[in-house]
């Protein structure tokens, strides 16, 4: 291109903008998806190192790994398999058995393993947490038997780092915390009643929440020196306050949160990729990426490593502004730093406004509701086509039986719907109007951001100061040069692209295609910072150049319809229960599809209809849940022995154990509203009071010899409680529906197949 003189507009060139265009949206639609940035150690690397080949052989050790959830013969296994591999190690190991009441309310036998090394070191201890339990229907290997593995890798290389004289001068206490699925029953139990819990500084806890994919560090709390130390000592770290500020709007907990809640250090680290595997079956060792188990265990080493030479006790919480930029370091900045970058370019950009004889704010009012409108629109067309493609196969995770395609799809949707938008709004505008606006608009939005919101403030912040950069350097638009034009253009796609893609790789990792608007975002706010290239184009070939998109990207995703080869197939959730009421002598089946459609195999195994009830009438109810009658289970219900019953002023005081003859590790006990729990009692330990407003008492890894209650009844006449026991000893006829289930299409998630017992008990 020949620099014009002319104002730049359609004569900078709309091929040019065109194939600029073309160009950040391939980049944004084919983002690799990401990997761990390491690669996995053997298991001959140097002793001293982390090596996830060893942390796999270790768990290959255990044979195929089963579901350990508490009161199962394998959790029992798995930790048995723990004790003795930490003294082999030479460590002090100690079972920590509690009866616990986790943050959730819900109660459980628990047993921690508890390991201590460089027990004689001074200062505050720091505490590497992994929890060994899982949920009922997966066998765990990266959620989290990945992690208690990598716990013992990490005390064996401390050890052999400590044999060659680099002894850490704090002490450090390993947790393989029991019941973290059933809420953080475990880590509650530690936290509040063992003497360790008492010395910690700082807390590093590994979990994984899929089997694959870089080791994100998503939550941090210890303020800029925390930062400062991970970034010192674990440079490949995946990490910005960003993932920490999505990380808090979310349902989600870790083991951290009890820790976190008491204001203690630490960090908390994750994989996140393979949601659709992630407490299924299918978390199994040969889906476990030993690139993401290298990732995390080698940054946890090098922390624990830097953590012990630090003064965590002088960390304050203040808040810090953090991200890993290019996966080769972390900056970290306060957020006064950013209010008075921001503010500085929002004074700046007033005065470039006034010299153009404009005004920021008029900019901003003629920029701002275009780009609203064409972010709306961008988003709703993705979600309208995703929505169309999961109402007609029947599936809420439609798009990961093509994740490429779909990937690809919902870029050019977003993408074409944006520029058909910015079309009927654009054509108004000069190339240095619109770029004066996007100023405006990054300056006071780095402002806001940076006082309210500032762990994201630096996706607006970076892009406001490289403006006033490109401004004070070049002003773009001003001079009638194109080549500046292009410069400008050019620089901020790559800093967008460089925001955003991270970004979109992350959501894409933790959400697949369950939240497509949320992935649509990244490809809509790269295109808003490259708004004023918009205006290069004339209306009509924009308007062309987006209609076409929308047709490709509707056509791609149709294609997911047909099952392009090459495609990977639908991974959906299912869980098939059987629920027997002996109260009522009532049996059904009950099919939970998540919200996706009933298989065939599986509607045709059974007279099923939509359930209008709850297994029980105080449960919630699903409502894609599926109902179909069934045989009555020849199995003993749960049992309510009283044991003594004391009159009182309005009312009795019941002394009363609790079993489930036929060994069922989970127990929930309904109340009327006339009884309340006083307390809980099993093997002399206690929990006393805090059953205020209790209705449905909740209890894992209860064991053959019960537990005794004291209830109080308020009714003149003896109440009765529901007690419902829960296991996996199917019936054969449960057995036979599970069989049915296409074991390539659709997996038991989470509790998984589970059988309900339920009886009533009058309390007399
Ligand atoms: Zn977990």
């Amino acid at each position: 291109m020949l620099a014009s003189d002319k104002v730049p507009g359609a004569s900078a060139g709309s091929k040019p903008a065109c194939a600029f265009l073309a160009l950040v949206l391939l980049a944004l639609a084919f983002p690799s998806f990401p990997q761990a940035p390491v690669d996995e150690r053997t298991i001959d690397a140097p002793a001293d190192e982390f090596s996830a080949g060893r942390v796999l052989k270790w768990l290959g050790a255990r044979g195929s790994l089963e579901p350990r959830p508490g009161g199962t013969a394998p959790h029992a296994e798995f930790r048995e398999a723990l004790v003795e591999s930490l003294e082999e190690l030479g460590l002090e190991v100690e079972v920590q058995e509690a009866l616990a009441r986790g943050p959730s309310g819900r109660v459980a036998l628990v047993r921690n393993v508890i390991a201590r090394q460089f027990a004689d070191a001074e200062g505050t201890s720091i505490l590497l947490a992994a929890h060994y339990d899982t949920v009922g229907c997966s066998p765990g290997a990266a959620d989290d038997g990945a992690g208690c593995a990598s716990l013992i890798e990490i005390a064996r290389a401390l050890k052999t780092g400590s044999e060659h004289g680099r002894a850490l001068s704090r002490p450090v206490v390993y947790l393989f915390s029991d019941a973290e699925e059933a809420g953080l029953i475990g880590a509650e139990a530690f936290a509040s009643q063992h003497e360790l819990a008492k010395n910690l500084g700082c807390v590093i806890n590994l979990e994984a929440r899929g089997n694959f994919g870089p080791s994100v560090m998503f939550q941090a709390r210890g303020g800029p020196e925390a930062i400062a130390a991970l970034a010192r000592s674990a440079p490949l770290a995946r990490a910005s306050s960003l993932a920490d500020f999505v990380y808090k709007l979310m349902p989600n907990d870790t083991d951290y949160s009890v820790f976190s809640s008491r204001g203690i250090h630490g960090f908390n680290f994750a994989f996140l990729g393979g949601l659709e595997v992630y407490h299924t079956p299918r978390d199994d060792l040969e889906g476990l990426d030993a690139s993401s188990v290298q990732h995390q265990g080698e940054q946890a080493l090098a922390l624990t490593r830097e953590l012990a030479n630090e003064r965590i006790e002088g960390w304050n919480d203040g808040r810090v502004v953090f991200t890993d930029v290019l996966g080769v370091g972390i900056v970290s900045w306060s957020p006064w730093i950013g209010i008075v970058l921001a503010a500085a370019a929002t004074w700046f950009v007033q005065r470039r406004s006034r010299r153009d004889e404009g005004s920021a704010w008029g900019a901003i009012a003629h920029f701002g509701p275009g780009v609203s409108a064409a972010f709306a629109v961008a988003l709703g067309a993705v979600w309208a086509e995703f929505a169309a493609l999961g109402a007609y196969l029947g599936s809420p995770d439609a798009g990961a039986r093509h994740p490429h395609v779909a990937e690809l799809a919902l870029t050019l949707t977003c993408g074409g719907a944006y520029l058909v938008v910015a079309a009927l709004v654009t054509r108004r505008y000069s190339f240095r109007e619109a770029w004066l606006a996007l100023g405006s608009s990054l300056a006071l939005l780095a402002l806001v951001t940076s006082v309210a919101l500032s762990e994201v403030s630096y996706l607006v912040l970076a892009p406001a100061i490289l403006w006033c950069a490109l401004e004070t350097a070049i002003a773009p638009g001003r001079a009638g040069s194109t080549l500046r034009l292009w410069t400008s253009l050019v620089l901020f796609a790559a800093l967008a692209l460089l925001l955003w893609v991270p970004i979109r790789a992350q959501f894409w990792l933790a959400l697949s295609f369950r939240k497509p608007v949320a992935l649509a975002v990244p490809t809509a706010a790269t295109l808003a910072l490259l708004w004023p290239s918009l205006t290069l184009l004339p209306a009509r070939p924009l308007a062309r150049t987006g209609i076409a998109l929308l047709v490709a990207g509707a056509l791609l995703l149709a294609g997911v319809v047909f099952k392009v080869p090459g495609g990977t197939e639908g991974r959906e959730w299912l869980n098939l229960r059987h629920v027997y009421d002996t109260e009522l002598d009532l049996a059904r089946f009950e099919a939970s599809t998540f919200g996706a459609r009933l298989p065939r195999e599986i509607a045709a195994a059974a007279e099923w209809s939509r359930a209008t009830t709850p297994p029980f009438p105080w449960m919630t109810l699903d409502p894609s849940m599926h109902v179909a009658p069934a045989p009555r289970i020849d199995a003993p219900p749960p049992k309510l022995e009283v044991l003594e019953t004391k009159t009182l002023e309005g009312g009795r005081r019941v002394r009363c154990r609790l079993t489930s003859p036929r060994g069922a590790p989970r127990l929930h006990l309904h109340l009327p509203e006339e009884v309340s729990i006083e307390t809980i009692e099993w093997r002399g330990q206690r929990i006393e009071g805090g059953f205020e407003g209790v209705r449905t008492q909740l209890l894992f890894a209860f064991e053959q010899d019960g537990v005794e209650f004291v209830l109080r009844d308020r009714a003149a006449s003896p109440s009765s409680v529901h007690l419902i026991d829960q296991d996996w000893a199917w019936t054969s006829e449960h057995s036979a529906l599970i069989e049915a289930r296409d074991a390539y299409t659709h997996l038991p998630r989470s509790d998984g197949d589970i059988v309900f017992i339920g009886a009533r008990h009058k309390l007399e």
